[in-house]
């Protein structure tokens, strides 16, 4: 049982840290939104995302994607609402029990279209 956990955990980590390790290798290790620089201990700071938020999209050339600092990474999927695809975070949909945990959140907007409106 113990072996299969084992086998199991390489071969996330395998899916997870192949193309981490393509893209630190294709690109400099700078934020792509704060152009901060990282390397040796903190490298592990910088974390690899996915412009079409698609874990499985990995294109060798790295055209699908951008090193953003933990930081800046947590802000872009704030702003875009996507999910997150954190290096070794990459989340098995069905068993994410948020994605389908309460069918009717967000029904409260389409009710009151008054309510929350931000302006900026
Ligand atoms: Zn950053
Ligand atoms: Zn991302």
């Amino acid at each position: 049982m113990a072996r299969i956990v084992a086998e199991a955990r390489k071969a996330q980590e395998d899916r997870a840290g192949g193309y981490r390790e393509r893209a630190m290798a294709l690109f400099p290790h700078v934020c792509g939104r704060c152009g901060r620089e990282f390397s040796g201990k903190n490298l592990s700071e910088l974390t690899v995302h996915h412009k079409d938020s698609n874990h499985f999209n990995n294109p060798p050339d790295g055209s699908n994607w951008e090193l953003l600092c933990v930081a800046c990474h947590e802000e872009e999927h704030l702003n875009s609402e996507a999910t997150p695809d954190y290096d070794g975070g990459v989340s098995d949909p069905i068993k994410d029990p948020t994605l389908f945990d309460n069918p009717f959140a967000g029904l409260g907007d389409l009710i009151k279209p008054d309510a929350d409106e931000k302006s900026e």
